[in-house]
């Protein structure tokens, strides 16, 4: 029963989940993280540290196909065990909806 990262994050990647995650199971692409479903425990605590709600569990309606996102890209992304840098424009992009979009249009991740 992972946990899964969802659009919230795109070009937010606030990184405080990082921080907090017992089992360092968060992985870093240009855009967004994502979390090794094989790797969550399930433990909860990165939920109501991210500042965009970016992270839910995959009982919710929100993480059907990211589920499988964050599956496909914690096999290839490099592993983030530190918080890093927030892009600056973070905040503008906070309270944007749908931006899978935004991924789509661009084909970066
Ligand atoms: S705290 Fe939220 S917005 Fe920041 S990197 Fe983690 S999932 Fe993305
Ligand atoms: S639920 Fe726990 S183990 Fe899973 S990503 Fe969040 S902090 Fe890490």
């Amino acid at each position: 029963m992972p946990y899964a990262v969802t659009d919230g994050c795109i070009r937010c990647k606030y990184m405080d989940c990082v921080e907090v995650c017992p089992v360092d199971c968060f992985y870093e692409g240009e855009v967004m993280l994502v979390i090794h479903p094989d790797e969550c425990i399930d433990c909860g605590v990165c939920e109501p540290e991210c500042p965009a709600e970016a992270i839910v569990p995959d009982t919710d309606p929100r993480a059907e196909k990211w589920i499988q996102i964050n599956a496909r890209y914690a096999a290839i992304w490099p592993n983030i065990t530190e918080k890093g840098a927030v892009p600056a424009d973070a905040d503008d992009w906070k309270h944007i909806p749908d931006k899978e979009n935004y991924l789509l249009t661009t084909n970066k991740m």
